[in-house]
């Protein structure tokens, strides 16, 4: 079975219809979908959907968006919540300059608090990067310097020499629907240069379904459709894409496997 490592199960695009989203990904070969966590503020309710479901796991966190409203410095809150058994990772969180909705600093203090929690709790750390390549690459260094953590970059749009960094920083690299996409051959590029023990798949929906559903709501289920894509460039059978993606999300996802 495939895992959506990433999907947004609380946003309003779903209220009507969990459930059956969730079935769909299970008829669909999706096994494991984990629902993130963008605003400390609804924490619990993204706590809550994961409970529903036993095979929806959580993540805690505060997205960059956010950074100027929620309270993403709080180390301590993220620690706490991330004590719930069903809360698998800290983000998301890191560094968005192509919208900049929150001032470069809060950003870079909250992303710099998740990384204290996920070092604090040794739960991997999710992290969101769009046009801040340099500085994110330099916060995670730095924030390995203090000690070591583990995570990955969540949906992947930025420069192959990023991904190439977060490799050697131990991070894992998560490719999304983007890599479907006529004009994303940068990402492809990316994608055939991450070995392929780091690798893993996600949708992120509501956002960004993969061709051939581009432009319409995404959903956990079609995670399959970039599976399939990123085994072609690959070289690889589906098969073998999913056997290494699912083994590499619960090498970093260790508490899905022992919760
Ligand atoms: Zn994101
Ligand atoms: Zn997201």
């Amino acid at each position: 079975m495939l895992v959506d490592s990433h999907c947004h199960l609380d946003f309003p695009d779903f209220a009507d219809e969990l459930d059956a989203v969730v079935d769909r990904a299970k008829a669909a070969g999706i096994g494991t979908l984990v629902t993130i966590g963008t605003k400390l503020s609804e924490a619990e309710k993204v706590i809550a959907i994961a409970e529903r479901f036993p095979n929806v796991w959580a993540t805690v966190g505060v997205h960059p968006h956010e950074a100027a409203v929620e309270p993403g410095e709080d180390t301590a809150r993220l620690v706490e919540l991330a004590r719930h058994p069903k809360v698998v990772g800290i983000g998301e969180t890191g560094l968005d300059y192509y919208y900049e909705h929150s001032p470069k600093d809060r950003q870079a203090a909250c992303f710099r608090a998740h990384i204290a929690a996920a070092r604090a709790t040794g739960l991997p750390l999710i992290v969101h990067t769009r046009d801040a390549d340099a500085d994110t690459a330099a916060i995670l260094r730095e924030g390995l310097e203090q000690g070591a953590y583990t995570g990955l970059l969540h949906c992947f749009s930025s420069s192959k020499e990023l991904a190439e960094q977060a490799v050697k920083l131990g991070l894992y690299v998560s490719f999304s629907g983007i890599l479907t996409f006529k004009s994303a051959e940068a990402v492809r590029e990316a994608a055939r240069a991450v070995p392929e023990d780091r690798l893993l798949v996600e949708t992120d929906a509501p956002y960004l379904a993969p061709v051939p559903m581009r432009g319409k709501r995404n959903e956990p289920a079609f995670v399959a459709h970039t599976a399939k894509r990123l085994a072609e460039l690959r070289g690889l059978s589906a098969a073998a894409l999913e056997a290494a993606t699912t083994a590499n999300f619960h090498r970093l996802f260790r508490k899905v496997a022992t919760a």
